[in-house]
């Protein structure tokens, strides 16, 4: 039997919401299930403002409105990235400025962020690979100097950390002044599609309620701030349904729970891949970082030793995929005229993601692994002098 890559994981609620919500005569935006999410965030993390939206992209989408990001604005992120990061700021006509991976971590390296910035720069997307943080002490620093905006990208991150030089944890998307999460079936919490958009910093608060709701001033008139409604700005219905919203506060209840399969699974992985097979570097959980347990990847020394790797998982019935591609070399990055990317280059060829989801079996996984053909076929995958690494070591 096949191991799929993703399953999407039910934690026994979800229906029962779902159908309460249609109950309670609301299944639009800005419901009871809606507000008990965003009080979750609020509560659990310390976030200002929380808006559920309809996805992650939407998020950022409202991130690029709410920075005033016009047309010939330069705005810094990874080139390693999943296009909407870049698509949502490019909506709003911004020039992209890609910046490189580290060596050791698919995160933006922060020693290169600097060098990029110019006097139109405007912000800088940190987009916190496989739920580990970037190095935020460096990348607010640099934005505070140079009076830069910063929104996280944490589509990947939620119930994850930044750890500070003094050892104080900071949860992911709460930094920057704007942070972006998703609900997507892939992540971590999941709603199907979905997303929110978390206010960081109080200048952003009143006008992100309106930009949520189509450019009104509706979510003021419900709280009974206004009298009537209307008009006032730029927006669009970036709110998630009830329906979705019910289906999120039950995952959201069992976040602890989800988390720690997941990390467990990513843990199982690590020593399996430590100790018997050792063809691959394994990932990095660098000092300031937590692990949400959200991704498992490793890292081939080359583009053909990551094809036979792949081509050996498919055929024991391992959906192993690869992802990103450096956006700085694709058909829209490319317009932006990047300089090679050298690291990013590196994990668009050579990384590739193992299944990972609270109910997989990685003791199955392991079972396909070592029955034989991939081990045979990746013996030629074995790096030179392999010293059973991770990227932390980087093989350049
Ligand atoms: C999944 C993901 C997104 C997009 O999330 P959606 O909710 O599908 O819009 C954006 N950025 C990163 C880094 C992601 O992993």
């Amino acid at each position: 039997m096949k191991i799929q890559f993703n399953k999407p994981y039910k934690t026994g609620k979800e229906l029962l919401y779902i159908e309460d919500a249609i109950e309670r005569g609301k299944i639009s935006g800005n419901g009871h299930y809606t507000q008990e999410c965003h009080s979750f965030f609020e509560k659990r993390y310390g976030f200002r403002k929380c808006l559920l939206t309809t996805s992650c992209t939407d998020a950022l989408e409202m991130a690029a409105i709410l920075l005033d990001i016009t047309p010939g604005d330069e705005v810094i992120m990874p080139a390693y990235t999943f296009v909407s990061t870049a698509n949502a700021f490019v909506l709003r006509g911004a020039t992209i400025v890609f910046c490189d991976s580290r060596s050791d971590h698919p995160n933006m390296n922060e020693e290169l962020i600097e060098g990029l910035i110019t006097a139109k720069t405007k912000a800088i997307v940190a987009v916190h690979y496989a739920g580990m943080a970037c190095k935020m002490d460096a990348i607010m620093e640099i934005a505070d100097r140079h009076g830069l905006f910063v929104v996280e990208d944490a589509a990947q991150a939620v119930d994850s950390y930044f750890v500070d030089s003094e050892g104080q944890k900071h949860p992911l998307g709460g930094i920057g002044h704007l942070g972006a999460f998703s609900f997507h079936e892939t992540k971590n919490i999941i709603c199907g599609e979905g997303g929110m958009l978390v206010v960081n910093d109080e200048r952003f608060e009143k006008r992100s309620e309106i930009i949520w709701e189509k450019g009104t001033n509706r979510t003021a008139f419900f709280r009974g701030e206004v009298d009537k409604y209307g008009w006032v700005d730029i927006g669009s219905s970036f709110l998630m349904s009830e329906l979705n919203a019910a289906f999120l506060l039950a995952q959201l209840e069992n976040l602890d729970e989800i988390l720690q399969k997941r990390r467990h699974i990513w843990e199982t992985y690590d020593d399996f891949f430590a100790s018997e097979f050792t063809a691959f570097l394994r990932p990095n959980v660098p000092d300031w970082a937590t692990n949400n347990g959200h991704m498992y990847y490793l890292v081939c020394e080359s583009l053909e030793k990551r094809t036979l790797a792949l081509d050996a998982l498919k055929s024991v019935g391992v959906g192993a995929v690869f992802h990103y591609q450096n956006l700085s070399s694709s058909k829209m990055g490319g317009g932006f005229n990047q300089a090679q990317l050298d690291q990013a280059e590196r994990y668009t060829n050579c990384l590739f993601r193992l299944p990972l989801f609270p109910e997989l079996d990685a003791e199955k996984v392991f079972l396909k692994l070592k029955n034989g053909l991939l081990i045979e076929k990746t013996g030629s995958c074995k790096l030179e002098n392999n010293d059973n690494s991770r990227t932390g070591k980087p093989i350049d």
